[in-house]
């Protein structure tokens, strides 16, 4: 089976690291350090431990995915790799860097793809060894449950780089969805003025937090309101990619709600702060407005 090397091993690239060894692949994962990279194994071991003791996967199985991931210090170890799928923070600075060091050892059949969610893959592309087999490849949080992948060819990928991909992506048993180069690409595109338009309900005092989440929810049948699922994803993020959409396009109908930005200036930015749109302090959330 070939080998993909994981650069990035916080929540998305252990993610994707998990299902990728648990599809039988070998995978080098690396982050800042061989210790960071180790700690993101070792997370991915006890993901796969609690599927074991919720019987959804034998303790087998289990022990043998997490064989198949090796924590590495450096890129260079990744020289062997088919694939090698970047997925470290969401800074274009960071992610140049990467791909000119990880571009130095790689094979020249090898594919570079990027996990980011809002940077023009064209524009990394140019930071690529080959802009023709550098392409996107979008997970969803969390990776092991979510199904769609999004494949994001940029202006000079080719067309054997997409396929190859997908070909992994349907080897991990998700769902592939293919994307032109496009801030946002398809689900944030459409997610996101649906819940900058829920901030601008709240904002011109439509009705309260829980109402609006209660009826979105209910009426739309979606499993949360809007509001909630704003604070899971973080106020700071949704503020991020409203503006990628509105730099992007140049649109004003992804002009970011005026409470939105109040919020993410006052440090609100949801689960991860204890308070957004909803306080975590006590036991059930408690909407704020
Ligand atoms: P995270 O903060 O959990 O993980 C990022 C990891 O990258 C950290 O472990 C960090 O130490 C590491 N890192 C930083 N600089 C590095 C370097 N130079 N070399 C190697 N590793 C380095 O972030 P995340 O949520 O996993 O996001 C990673 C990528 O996935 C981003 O591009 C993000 O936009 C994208 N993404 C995130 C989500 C999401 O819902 N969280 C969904 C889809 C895509």
């Amino acid at each position: 089976m070939e080998m993909i090397g994981i650069i990035g091993a916080g929540q998305m690239g252990a993610g994707i690291a998990q299902v990728s060894a648990q599809a039988g692949y070998r995978v080098l994962l690396s982050d800042i350090s061989i210790a960071a990279a180790t700690k993101g194994r070792d997370g991915i071991a006890r993901a796969l431990d609690r599927l074991v003791a919720k019987e959804k996967l034998s303790f087998e199985d289990a022990q043998a995915a997490v064989a198949l991931i090796e924590p590495v210090g450096d890129v260079a170890a990744m020289a062997d790799a088919a694939l090698v799928i970047e997925a470290a923070t969401e800074r274009e600075d960071i992610k140049r860097r990467i791909f000119a060091d990880v571009g130095a050892v790689l094979g020249d059949d090898a594919i570079l793809a990027t996990n980011t969610s809002s940077i023009p893959i064209t524009r990394l592309a140019q930071a690529a060894p080959d802009p023709a087999r550098f392409m996107g490849v979008h997970f969803f949080n969390p990776v092991p449950v979510m199904r769609p992948i999004e494949l994001i060819r940029g202006l000079a990928t080719a067309d054997a780089t997409v396929a190859r991909v997908e070909a992994y992506a349907q080897a991990l048993g998700k769902t592939v969805v293919h994307a032109n180069d496009a801030p946002g690409f398809i689900v944030n595109r459409v997610l996101l003025p649906f819940i900058n338009e829920a901030c601008f309900a709240l904002g011109e005092g439509v009705a309260t937090i829980a109402d609006i989440d209660a009826a979105v929810s209910l009426g739309l049948n979606h499993p949360m309101g809007p509001l909630t699922l704003a604070d899971f994803i973080g106020l700071d993020t949704c503020l991020n990619i409203c503006r990628v959409l509105h730099d992007g396009t140049g649109d004003p109908k992804f002009r970011p709600a005026p409470l939105l930005v109040k919020y993410v200036e006052a440090g609100w930015l949801g689960r991860k702060t204890g308070r957004g749109f909803y306080d975590y302090s006590a036991e059930t959330p408690v909407p704020t407005r």
